[in-house]
């Protein structure tokens, strides 16, 4: 089994973000134990003996709430842990999936989560089905939202997901309906928030400095990143990491490692 913990970040209906973004890690059930424990150590290693911190990465890097006390270097140093932890994380049952959609006049609000949440999905359904026909490794998986602004919508929105992954043809291979749980509870919804923050910095301020550590992690064969999508506004040529392809390396990494 594997299990995809999804977060989302930029506002879906406020016009000041142009982008909405659904992203998180998928692990392998046996790798969950071990993830987890990794960011306790975070913790620990940072503020031992504190009663537990929930790591939002947005909070971490503008030094926000319980952060505002904290200097900047550790802020960074914090988020620096975080993606190495994710990076550490066996490759093989520890992969990434993010959907950046560019809101338009019509595509906005619920569409655009709606939209959002079938890139994933459909994403995800293929990587288990190519694990099954190249591998012969047969593998369910279930997708864990983190609860969040839009709970009680999404709630609704899910009773309709078989319908919705039917027509979408993708969810074969999903063990049962997506389920919700907070993210101050769950180390690993709090890997996935870091993976949506650092995707929407990417598309909306082009700042690549989250981003660039983790792009390996993302679902990738034969050359082709599967596990990022950028839906766009128009038809205009993009060198996003997702929209250039083999092309690659995106000018947008501009400095990180990825290109050294
Ligand atoms: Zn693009």
């Amino acid at each position: 089994m594997y299990l995809l913990y999804l977060d989302e970040s930029g506002n879906e209906n406020d016009p000041n973000d142009r982008y909405f973004v659904l992203a998180g890690v998928a692990l392998f059930e046996r790798q969950t134990f071990f993830l987890t424990r990794d960011i306790e150590a975070i913790q620990e290693k940072h503020f031992p003996n504190h009663q537990p911190i929930p790591f939002h990465a947005s909070e971490i890097r503008s030094g926000r709430k319980m952060w505002r006390q904290v200097e900047p270097e550790k802020r960074a140093q914090v988020l620096d842990d975080l993606s190495s932890a994710i990076m550490l994380s066996p490759a093989r049952g520890r992969i990434l999936f993010a959907a950046a959609v560019e809101k338009t006049r019509d595509l906005y609000g619920e569409n655009a989560v709606a939209r959002a949440t079938e890139e994933v999905c459909k994403r995800f359904d293929l990587l288990l089905q190519r694990r099954f026909q190249r591998d012969d490794d047969r593998q369910r998986g279930l997708i864990i939202f983190s609860q969040g602004r839009f709970d009680a919508r999404a709630k609704i929105w899910v009773k309709d997901f078989h319908r919705r992954g039917t027509q979408w043809g993708a969810i074969n291979n999903l063990a049962d309906i997506p389920y919700f749980a907070p993210m101050h509870e769950s180390r690993l919804l709090q890997a996935a928030d870091l993976v949506s923050h650092a995707t929407w910095l990417l598309y909306e301020r082009r700042d690549p400095r989250l981003f660039h550590t983790l792009l390996p992690a993302f679902d990738a064969a034969d050359g082709n990143i599967h596990g990022l999508v950028h839906v766009r506004a128009t038809e205009a040529v993009c060198d996003c990491p997702a929209c250039i392809g083999p092309r690659g390396p995106s000018p947008w990494l501009g400095g990180g490692p990825t290109e050294s």
